[in-house]
């Protein structure tokens, strides 16, 4: 059975499956991509041929412009199946964002699954991590110090509410990620009971509205631009993180600065950005899944693409894991903090 490392390379594109020809989100375009989701920096256009699953090539078109993430375009449908000179190769759920997928990768015997981003806690905006085994595993490690421990997003959304039932003639101002953290906020306030209209930032509407399409259903949303100052007083708003500490969310009635992120762990984050109400929230494992992740997937090996991979690394060797770290370049070490302002 031939090592992982003799067929799948790093090269400047990014990670590329040898005998298949093709790269694993390329951060360069490419004859031939397979994308894991339809964040910016695993998702990039002018690729001749792409292959994703049906939500990420659909989110794609929302973001990038219609067709514009490659010529040729293929779906594939979790768990579907389907080979490229002699690769196996099929998608399954990474619990990271909807359509979100890890692929799998078999060649003469040897599998290598490279996750994307991932997360194991519960989301009801996207289906749940699957483990694969397999022979390396390739895992990014965002939060992979012992420090990052991500609560139950319910109960932070908790928080949340506690806050607007506090202070109700307040807006509450969220700052969060337009891709994936603003729907499944949504949906976790939807499911705490909060049943009156949410407020949008048009940079965070149209993501919305298509996973509205694609059968997540996100209640009553409207524009935050064009309601009226009093009607914003004791509502909800979303916006990107960048644009929560602009002039913009001064616009709303006296808000509560709130941000949705991982980072919100770090106090002093939080601070220097004048969050007044910081979410503990993430789209990424924390410390305590990306080592249940090791070892549910059961690899000998696992490859660490960005993120702290020293500390990844140095936790798997205790359990006999071998690391390598992959260094790729490219990736956002967060959750979309430097392309929201892009994205606004
Ligand atoms: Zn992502
Ligand atoms: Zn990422």
């Amino acid at each position: 059975m031939p090592h992982p490392d003799t067929w799948m390379e790093v090269r400047p594109e990014g990670l590329y499956c040898a005998p298949g020809d093709f790269y694993v989100d390329p951060i360069r375009p490419v004859p031939r991509a397979i994308i894991t989701h339809a964040h910016s920096d695993h998702a990039r256009p002018g690729h001749s041929a792409v292959l994703a699953s049906p939500e990420t090539m659909a989110l794609m078109d929302v973001r990038m412009g219609d067709g514009r993430a490659g010529v040729s375009q293929q779906i594939l449908q979790y768990g579907e199946q389907i080979g490229l000179s002699g690769v196996d190769i099929w998608l399954e759920p990474a619990g990271h964002v909807l359509g979100s997928a890890q692929v799998a990768m078999t060649w003469r015997g040897s599998r290598v699954v490279v996750s994307g981003d991932y997360k194991r806690q519960r989301d009801p905006t996207c289906r749940p991590f699957e483990p694969i085994p397999c022979d390396v595993f390739v895992t990014e490690a965002t939060f992979a110090l012992p420090v990052f421990l991500h609560p139950p997003a319910e109960e932070e959304v908790a928080k949340l509410l506690a806050s607007v039932a506090l202070f109700p003639e307040r807006s509450h101002v969220v700052g969060a990620y337009a891709l994936g953290k603003t729907q499944r906020v949504i949906k976790l306030l939807r499911l705490a009971g909060w049943d009156r209209p949410i407020y949008l930032h048009g940079a965070n509407a149209n993501l919305c509205a298509a996973y509205q399409r694609m059968g997540i259903d996100l209640g009553e949303l409207l524009p935050a631009t064009v309601a009226a100052k009093d009607k914003l007083a004791g509502a909800i708003v979303f916006a990107p993180p960048s644009a929560v500490v602009d002039r913009w969310a001064r616009r709303l009635a006296d808000p509560v600065v709130c941000y949705a992120s991982g980072w919100m762990r770090v106090r002093q984050r939080a601070k220097t950005k004048g969050v007044e109400l910081p979410l503990v929230i993430s789209d990424h494992s924390d410390w305590a899944e990306l080592n249940q992740t090791l070892d549910d997937v059961g690899a000998p090996e696992v490859w660490v693409t960005h993120g702290r991979e020293e500390a990844l690394i140095h936790e798997a060797a205790k359990r006999g894991i071998k690391g390598r770290a992959l260094r790729l370049l490219g990736y956002e070490e967060d959750e979309g903090e430097a392309q929201a302002g892009a994205e606004a």
